[in-house]
């Protein structure tokens, strides 16, 4: 059966058609954060999963895996990790740049902040084509990372992402949709 929070969660989410451009449905999660249960329930289903699995570090990514992000880690006693946008971070930067459908997006993350075989969970809000969860996936490996899981709230339902690297790391705690 369900967990019956997850009606909650997927009910708290705005979907704002025509934004930012024509023909995107846009899921806005900034509604379910005004209300302060349903957000709890999504952090506490992100910690349910992960706590307890040696996790070292969460990687969020700019910019909603920076909400969603720091509260799973403070809850499982891991560091967490900003996966920025380019030209952001002060210090030495890794960078990963992936194909967007026009153009070219990057992430960077500071040299060091993740030590070879620390296992790493990924977070983000929603999961389209998988596109910038591999650029992060990629990002970590290189830096000899052990990649866990990613978790995102949302999965787009026309996309059906099953594996993103070679790796053993597939998207499984999609806690909406
Ligand atoms: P993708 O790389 O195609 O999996 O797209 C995922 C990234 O783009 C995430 O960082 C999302 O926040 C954002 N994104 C893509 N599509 C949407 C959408 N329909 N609504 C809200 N955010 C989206």
């Amino acid at each position: 059966p369900a967990d019956p929070r997850l009606q909650g969660i997927s009910d708290a989410i705005r979907v704002v058609p025509h934004f930012p451009k024509q023909g995107i449905m846009f899921n806005d999660i900034t509604t379910l954060l005004l209300r302060p249960g349903v957000f709890k329930d999504a952090v506490d289903m992100f910690v349910e999963r992960y706590r307890g699995m040696g996790i070292a570090a969460v990687a969020g990514i700019e910019a909603r895996g920076f909400i969603f992000g720091p509260a799973i880690a403070l809850a499982i006693g891991a560091k967490f990790i900003p996966l920025r946008k380019p030209k952001k971070l002060p210090g030495e930067v890794i960078s990963e740049t992936y194909v967007l459908e026009y153009g070219t997006d990057c992430l960077e993350m500071h040299v060091g902040a993740i030590e070879p075989r620390e296992r790493v969970l990924i977070v983000d809000d929603l999961v389209a084509t998988g596109g910038t969860l591999c650029a992060a996936i990629n990002l970590m490996e290189r830096a000899g990372a052990d990649v866990v899981e990613c978790a995102c709230l949302i999965g787009l339902p026309k996309f059906k992402v099953f594996r993103l690297s070679t790796h053993e790391s597939d998207i499984l705690s999609k806690v909406s949709n």
